[in-house]
């Protein structure tokens, strides 16, 4: 028997998470595909990038300065001669440092056998062939030992990381001009209600604009699926089941609006007739508490494995981005193949008191400011979670446990960013 939402389970938002973070390690992402090296940025690697030869390939130098054997600097200043130029890029010269001798060097240059440091052109004093040195080095110093940052054939990037700058400056220094990544997950979105119009409709005095569609389309490519927008539903179950035919028909299903105890909130409905398993009907956060989250199976046949999920989220527009970010975060993210990662939450100082109700972990809309080690963050003046302005102006969101009736200004406190 599937639970219908009469089996209601509103969970903390602690609990919550956790049970969505254990559904999306268990989803898959469905193919792959092999894109040019820079349009993998963004995208989630579904390949090892191994070394290809040793990291660094020869000794490298990390300073400007001479090759030497450190041992000769026991006693300063030391006097060496200089029998030659290493320089980066030049082909090998088959130089050889021995006792008493140095070789000039270069930052990225290979050190030369023999010589087991470098010493920093600031400590030396040249004269002809003569180098003075002032200053002592460890082996080892300035100089990176052959396959000490990875050896031929290591792993340097594991499947499942989203390819950021660096990842992709390690594919580069790899010689990898192709990646093989996760296709983006299709996500297909649906906004119920009667007042809804979409943006290029008039809105009569009444009615308002779709906006959670566009909102979520935007959070959906930036955390790496593909939207799919479907037309708006309005509050009639005929319509609504079969729009959500089509919404099924995606790796993933969000629906807007419609899972509030309205008269015309009919989501939940629609989707037990749909076979739903239901595994929260609220959340006790806010904004976002009606937030639903379960799964249908796929096709005719029951029993198959294939199930898609789907997230009710309430119609409130910052609800809505914000239950995205929580609750629906994770399994788009698995379904793009990246590796569960666990929400934190950054520190920021308050700016000024904050005045609140217990029962409800909530995350307000805030501005983070101030500079350097000093992060600050002060709430938007806002009218509830319809107020898109507000939230607009806003850049990260304070989080506040829901034991707390108020928080003095000057503390540090959680902010989730955005
Ligand atoms: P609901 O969750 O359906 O009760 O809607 C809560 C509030 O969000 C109502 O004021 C709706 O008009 C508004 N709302 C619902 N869907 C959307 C949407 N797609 N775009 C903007 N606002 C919406
Ligand atoms: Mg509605």
């Amino acid at each position: 028997m599937p639970s219908t939402p009469a089996a209601s389970a509103i969970l903390s938002f602690e609990d919550a998470r956790h049970l969505v973070e254990e559904h999306a390690s268990r989803l898959r992402p469905r193919g792959k595909e092999l894109v040019e090296l820079l349009d993998g940025a963004g995208q989630v690697l579904a390949e090892p990038v191994l070394a290809d030869r040793n990291f660094p390939p020869f000794p490298r130098a990390t300073r400007d300065g001479y090759a030497v054997r450190a041992a000769d600097l026991a006693q300063l200043p030391a006097r060496l001669q200089v029998v030659g130029e290493s320089k980066a890029g030049a082909p090998d010269t088959g130089l050889r440092v021995e006792t008493g001798q140095a070789v000039a060097i270069m930052t990225g240059a290979p050190g030369p056998p023999g010589a087991d440091a470098v010493v920093m052109v600031e400590f030396t004093a040249r004269t002809g062939s003569q180098v003075e040195i002032t200053r002592a080095v460890q082996a080892g110093e300035n100089i990176v030992a052959v396959g000490s940052e990875a050896k031929r054939g290591e792993r340097l990037l594991a499947p499942g990381m989203r390819l950021d700058h660096a990842a992709i400056a390690v594919a580069a220094s790899a010689g990898k001009s192709h990646l093989l990544v996760y296709s983006r997950p299709r996500v297909a979105v649906l906004s119920t209600g009667d007042e809804v119009v979409d943006i290029d409709v008039l809105p009569a005095p009444t009615q308002i604009r779709n906006s959670n569609s566009y909102s979520l389309a935007a959070q959906i490519q930036a955390a790496g699926g593909e939207p799919v927008l479907l037309p708006i539903a309005p509050d009639d179950p005929e319509r609504l089941d079969e729009l959500i035919g089509d919404g099924l028909e995606a790796d993933l299903l969000l629906l807007t609006g419609g899972v509030s105890m309205g008269k015309y909130d009919l989501v939940e409905q629609a989707l037990a007739e749909f076979q739903a398993e239901f595994f929260f009907t609220g959340a006790q956060i806010q904004p976002g508490r009606p937030v639903v989250f379960g799964r249908i199976p796929r096709g005719a046949d029951e029993k198959a494995a294939e199930q898609t999920y789907f997230l009710g989220l309430p119609g409130n527009p910052v609800s809505t981005m914000v239950t995205f970010e929580l609750f629906a975060r994770p399994i788009l993210e698995a379904l793009a193949g990246m590796t569960p990662r666990n929400l934190v939450f950054l520190h920021a100082k308050l700016k000024s008191e904050i005045k609140t109700k217990t029962g409800l972990k909530r995350f307000l809309p805030a501005v983070l400011s101030g500079e350097f080690e000093q992060a600050e963050v002060e709430l938007v003046r806002w009218q509830g979670s319809g107020d898109i302005a507000a939230t607009a102006r806003a850049n990260c969101y304070v989080v506040i446990s829901p034991d707390r009736e108020g928080i003095v200004a000057g503390e540090w406190v959680p902010v989730l960013m955005r």
